[in-house]
């Protein structure tokens, strides 16, 4: 019998995810990870999953899944804060995890099972990598293996008008914090939340005339720093913003793929595609991915049948996503518009921007809130003010 060959191409969490499930589902198989970056270097601080993330996780590889549980952050409110006023709405149940932490669990995962990692190597000679029976392009946003293909992929990565960037606070936000403020420069987001007992991840947005007005092409690491601790004085508690070593503003490119796959090349993550960063989705994207392909390679025979028929029942799932993701990055590149409204509606407004999150929904999860604001419509109806749209 011959043996099966898998390269992946980048050891983020898809691509750690696809090997363990893979390696699990038959040992034979020779998998190999190649990353560029070392063990200890990874960009962000904290990812967030909703609950239902994790019973996918538990179902595939139980070893990996309580580690992650156990060093999860648990919540279930998300806040609000506008015009000073903080709006708390429960029944949103996240848990947070730093990212590192995550991946190294990942990690030690793949070597009990005998993936072979190999670090520091950055593969810029793709077509290397193709001598096997499935080459794994999950390289993240900026993909090496999809440019290498892009004449069969026919991706479409359309870079957005805000500026963001990651960083970290030992101020920590008991749930997923979305803080509104403004000074001369213009409109500040932040997206925060604590990812362990110490740490909370600290994601500031603002348009590009805001960036150039607070005057950010100028200013080093330090200075923006002290800039955005000024802006969020009243949210930080006196605690600083924190970098590491990958800061720098970036422009969210939402990537897309005409085509999946291409004979034994196969894109996974944010490779394949991007869902903006505030529904959380990316890394909760990538692992169902993962999973998604590694079963089809059990009930398929044969790479073309196991890529055809991932790329079938997993597009339109992805598609969704992303079409809710796109609808809460439009209203937070035009937050202008709804910044008039008090703290409640434009906190509603918030939590239902996805179009995911229904007034049912919300009347499920803190009945509380949303007879609060049928009050206020009720209220503003009576008094003939004409409602937010
Ligand atoms: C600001 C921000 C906040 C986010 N917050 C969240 C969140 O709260 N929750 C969430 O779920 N997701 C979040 N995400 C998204 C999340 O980080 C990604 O969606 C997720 O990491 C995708 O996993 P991936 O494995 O596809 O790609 P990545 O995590 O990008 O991993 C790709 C890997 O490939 C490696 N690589 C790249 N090129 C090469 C090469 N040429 N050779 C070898 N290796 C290579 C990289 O070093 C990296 O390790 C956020 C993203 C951003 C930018």
């Amino acid at each position: 019998m011959t043996v099966m060959k898998i390269n992946v191409i980048g050891g983020g969490p898809a691509g750690l995810y696809f090997a363990i499930l893979m390696k699990r589902q038959n040992p034979s198989r020779e998998v190999v990870v190649v990353e560029r970056d070392g063990p200890n270097d990874t960009f962000g601080w904290g990812i967030v999953f909703s609950d239902q993330t994790f019973s996918y996780l538990d179902e595939c590889d139980q070893p990996s899944f309580e580690r992650i549980i156990g060093a999860c952050e648990i919540w279930d409110n998300v806040d609000v804060v506008h015009k000073g006023e903080r709006v708390t709405i429960r029944g949103n149940r996240f848990s947070g995890i730093g990212r590192l932490k995550f991946l190294s669990i990942l990690r030690d995962r793949c070597r009990e099972l005998g993936v072979e990692l190999r670090f520091h190597a950055n593969v810029t000679d793709v077509e290397s990598y193709r001598d096997c029976d499935l080459m794994v392009g999950a390289d993240g946003a900026n993909s090496a293996v999809r440019r290498a293909y892009q004449d069969f992929f026919r991706p479409s990565v359309d870079v957005r008008k805000n500026k963001f960037i990651w960083l970290g606070t030992n101020q920590l936000f008991h749930g997923l914090t979305l803080t509104f403020r403004e000074n001369e420069a213009g409109r500040f987001i932040a997206h925060s939340y604590k990812f362990n007992q110490t740490t909370s991840a600290f994601i500031v947005e603002c348009d590009e005339a805001t960036w150039r007005s607070a005057g950010f092409d100028g200013k080093s690491e330090a200075e923006t720093c002290e800039y955005l601790q000024r802006v969020f004085e009243a949210d930080l508690g006196g605690h600083p913003l924190l970098t590491n070593n990958f800061v720098r503003w970036i422009n969210f490119p939402l990537v897309r793929n005409q085509r999946w796959r291409h004979e034994n090349v196969i894109l996974l993550g944010d490779a394949l595609h991007t869902a903006h960063f505030s529904i959380g989705s990316g890394t909760k994207l990538a692992l169902e991915d993962s999973i998604a392909l590694a079963k089809c390679f059990a009930e398929q025979s044969g790479v073309t049948a196991a890529l055809q028929e991932f790329e079938r029942a997993r597009r339109p799932v992805v598609e969704a996503l992303q079409d809710a993701a796109f609808s809460s990055l439009l209203m937070l590149e035009n937050i202008a518009e709804d910044w008039r409204l008090e703290p409640l509606p434009f906190a509603y407004k918030m939590m239902t921007r996805s179009g995911r999150v229904t007034h049912e929904k919300l009347k499920k999860r803190d009945p509380e809130f949303a007879a609060a604001y049928e009050e206020w419509l009720q209220r503003q109806s009576k008094s003939g003010v004409k409602l937010p749209v």
